[in-house]
């Protein structure tokens, strides 16, 4: 398939693989996160790690959109549509994610809560246009990459006029999310020499708004694509970073991002929506300037205005690990639970239930693996 197969090509692999290896130095140690959760998968999934050098290692970064979400957010959707008897849609992968009290959405929908699976905002606003006399709420998540689609909805709404139409707006922004990460103190701070960063955001925000991660934290980052190829080629131009003592904000997934991104798609959400003050991350704890809010002048189409409603105190379940593992301090197999209580089957937390999540990843594609050769355990 084209642009698929190019870059899963095992002869280029078996070369970008022994390039890793020659030229990382066996006197140091190469430790590099990769910030998105497709990342993970695919390190996992072709077996990348397996193509490295002993001496690199991968840190799993909090790029999962789902598994980032704090308990309090989905708590509050599950008040908010059984408090005001709204439809609320939702894309498939919030569903299963555990809830204070081992609560769900799924859950909420099986005891008499409206709410619908979606694939597309578009999906929401015809829900929304079908049933006039109900009020319909879209469960907005996702990185800078899922915002413009939300902005677009929110617009449509507003021309045609769709009065029963409203956004719980859940959006957050990915440098915020970054720096919390490099300032955190030890034991947290997992001691990162290297950066794959995000690709898709990237399409959105460029490479210019990381290059406070080599200014200030000393850091290279590599802009990498999704496929294994692309990340093999990432982690060789870090390797060269740091062997040069280099610190930049490279591209290797040219044929996407360009320095400045999508000046069109960021015109359109900074129309729409405005940077909140804080927001709560699970695992990173509340960051200034992290999220979005739906901006004044579309007030009227936020749900979270529309439709106050009091979701209590929220409860971490027990023993979950995830909120270490999105802060790259801990990995899955750290979890006393994983493989155990928790499984894809049986999630407890959004690790697990995440198709990006690096739980689902350890357990589709690297659970019968010895310890010695996962990520974090290299002899
Ligand atoms: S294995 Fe399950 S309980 Fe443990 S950290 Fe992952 S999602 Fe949470």
């Amino acid at each position: 398939m084209k642009y698929i197969d190019e870059f899963r090509d095992p002869e280029l692999a078996r070369r970008l693989a022994d390039a890793i290896s020659a030229e990382a130095d066996p006197a140091r140690e190469y430790r590099l996160m990769e910030f998105c959760g497709g990342h993970t998968h695919a390190i996992f999934r072709y077996g990348v790690q397996d193509l490295m050098p002993n001496n690199l290692t991968f840190v799993h970064g909090p790029g999962c959109p789902v598994c980032v979400l704090p308990i309090a957010r989905i708590d509050q959707a599950i008040a908010l549509v059984e408090t005001h008897a709204v439809t609320l849609c939702s894309y498939g992968d919030l569903m299963r994610v555990p809830a204070s009290d081992r609560r769900s959405l799924l859950k909420a929908k099986a005891k008499g809560a409206d709410i619908r699976m979606i694939y597309s905002t578009q999906d929401a606003l015809a829900i929304a246009r079908k049933a006039p006399g109900r009020q319909v709420v879209f469960f907005a998540i996702g990185f800078e990459t899922t915002t413009p689609p939300t902005a677009v909805a929110i617009k449509q709404a507003r021309a045609e006029g769709l009065n029963n139409f409203s956004v719980f707006c859940n959006h957050v922004l990915t440098p915020a999310a970054l720096r919390a990460i490099l300032d955190a103190a030890e034991p947290d701070n997992p001691s990162i020499d290297g950066i794959l960063g995000p690709s898709h955001v990237s399409t959105l925000i460029g490479c210019a708004p990381y290059r406070f991660v080599p200014r200030d934290y000393g850091i290279p980052v590599v802009i990498a694509g999704f496929e294994p190829l692309d990340v093999m080629q990432s982690v060789l131009m870090l390797v060269r970073q740091i062997n040069a003592d280099r610190r930049q904000v490279e591209n290797q997934y040219t044929r996407a991002v360009t320095e400045t991104g999508n000046h069109k798609a960021q015109a359109l959400v900074n129309e729409v929506f405005a940077v909140r003050d804080s927001f709560e991350w699970r695992g990173l704890g509340f960051l200034p300037d992290s999220a979005l809010r739906i901006a004044n002048p579309f007030a009227d189409l936020d749900a979270e205005l529309r439709f106050p409603a009091d979701a209590g105190e929220s409860r971490e379940i027990k023993g979950c690990e995830c909120p270490a593992i999105l802060r790259g301090s801990k990995t899955p197999t750290d979890c006393k639970l994983f493989g155990t209580l928790c499984t894809p089957d049986n999630p407890m937390g959004a690790c697990m239930v995440s198709s990006e999540g690096s739980c689902a990843a350890y357990w589709s594609y690297g659970r019968f693996r010895q310890p010695s050769i996962l990520p974090g355990k290299v002899a």
